[in-house]
Order: C-alpha cells, then sequence, then structure tokens
C-alpha cells in the first residue's frame, strides 16, 4: 500500500490517493516541484544516465567506440559468465549515483520504483522476452550490510519489478554465507576467487528448469552476479539474466 505523506493521512485513503494525484508533490532528489504521485521532477528524471551504447552484448560493459558493436568484450570471450545478457536500467553517473544513495544510504524505497520502471523499459527494447521468465532472484546482502542499512537493495527493486511484470519473487533461494573481504583493491581475477564459495543455493527446487532474473543494484566489475549466477546455473536454472539499476 502507498504511504501517504504525513498530511494526507486521516483522510480516506482512496481520497487521499485521488488528492494527491492532482496536489503538486516533491522532487526525491531535487525537491523541486512533481506532478502527482511521480517521485521525481521532468529536469531530475531526464538528468539520470541512460544505459551506455555501445556496450557488450553479455556484460555490458562500455565500449569507448561508436556506432552499432555487436561483439562480445575479451573478458566474456576469455571467461564466458553463467548468465545470458545483463539488462541495465542506467548507466552509473553522477544523477544515477545520487538515486542510488536515496536507496542504498539513505534507505527511501522510492528509487527502487524509478529503477523498476526504467528496468521495464529496457526489458522491452531488448531481446529478451519477459514472459519466458518465472522467476525473480535478488542478489543477497551479506549480514554486515543487511544489519548496518535493515534493507536489501536489489530485493527492494525485485519487490518494485514483480507486479509491474508479474514475475514471483522467490525468496530463500540464493543466500549469502558471510562476509566477503574488500573488494575493491584487487584485480578481476583475485575478486572471483575472493568471492568464490560466497553464496549458496537452498530450496533448489524454486529454480530448477527455471528462466531467472537476477536482480542487483549496481553491477561494476561482474564479479557478484558470476558468481551468483554460477551457483543458480549449479542449481539447475535454466536461462539467467542478470537485471541491474545501474552498470559502472
Ligand atoms: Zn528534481
Ligand atoms: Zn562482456
Amino acid at each position: 500500500m502507498m504511504l501517504l505523506p504525513r498530511h494526507l493521512r486521516g483522510l480516506s485513503h482512496r481520497f487521499a490517493q485521488i488528492l494527491q494525484a492532482v496536489l503538486p508533490g516533491h522532487c526525491g532528489m531535487c525537491g523541486g516541484k512533481t506532478l502527482g504521485v511521480e517521485p521525481l521532477c521532468q529536469q531530475c528524471t531526464k538528468a539520470l544516465e541512460k544505459p551506455h551504447e555501445p556496450s557488450c552484448p553479455r556484460c555490458a560493459v562500455p565500449y569507448p567506440t561508436c556506432g552499432n558493436v555487436s561483439w562480445e568484450c575479451g573478458m566474456c570471450r576469455t571467461s564466458p559468465p553463467s548468465f545470458d545478457t545483463v539488462i541495465t536500467a542506467f548507466s552509473y553517473g553522477p544523477h544515477v549515483k545520487t538515486l542510488l544513495m536515496e536507496l542504498k544510504e539513505r534507505t527511501r524505497t522510492w528509487p527502487a520504483r524509478v529503477l523498476a520502471e526504467a528496468l521495464v523499459t529496457q526489458l522491452e527494447r531488448s531481446h529478451v522476452n519477459i514472459k519466458n521468465f518465472h522467476a525473480l532472484v535478488p542478489v543477497p546482502a551479506s549480514t554486515v550490510s543487511f544489519s548496518r542499512r535493515l534493507l536489501n537493495p536489489p530485493a527492494v527493486i525485485s519487490d518494485k519489478l514483480s507486479p509491474i511484470i508479474k514475475i514471483p519473487v522467490v525468496k530463500h533461494v540464493l543466500l549469502h554465507k558471510g562476509n566477503v573481504s574488500k573488494q575493491s583493491e584487487l584485480s578481476f581475477k583475485d575478486r572471483m576467487n575472493n568471492i568464490r564459495g560466497t553464496f549458496i543455493v537452498r530450496n533448489r527446487e524454486k529454480v530448477q528448469g527455471k528462466n531467472v532474473f537476477l536482480v542487483d543494484d549496481v553491477v561494476t566489475t561482474t564479479a557478484t552476479v558470476r558468481e551468483c549466477a554460477r551457483e543458480l546455473k549449479k542449481a539447475g536454472a535454466s536461462q539467467i539474466v542478470v537485471l541491474a539499476g545501474a552498470r559502472a
């Protein structure tokens, strides 16, 4: 159920919803006026960085060239991931970073709606047929980051996506086993070694033979989604497509 602003609470819910839709609201990013229930003003919506083109058709890493490029990057060719492709709502620029901070650090849930709606737009533009997919699986958080934020951003994005694309979020399947030591200083190979064995799949019957959307908030080196996809494949998942809020 939509949480109404304080000044509209106490009115009948339906009446308050109608009022909220016609009264101006406030943009979650700049504080400016918005139309009805929109979380962002038109300017901030336009400023969000669109997915980079061209990019690797497999892992969506941006290519520094122009034009229509269809070949996979060197990393995907030498070390193919277990997922088929990465669909991303946005590329990771300063405005998208602010949007993600609202979700990850200020634990607001409205940015997840913005990310979910943009993901649906990008899915519809892609060759991926949503109707062939059976489950949304969020990348799980470590206990430490979950207890710090009290939410798992990929799970919140999955919850917003689920009613739009009518695919259930499958919980208690992909689990985080513990903490991973800091990844940012490591090379790609060391990251992959560092993260190996971090995730496990329980209740594998929920993904066996299923086509799975693996959901993450930001994909940077692909080490995390590669490892999650590897475990899901081992558990019998059929096709895996990564849905990312942003691709760095
Ligand atoms: Zn704004
Ligand atoms: Zn690639």
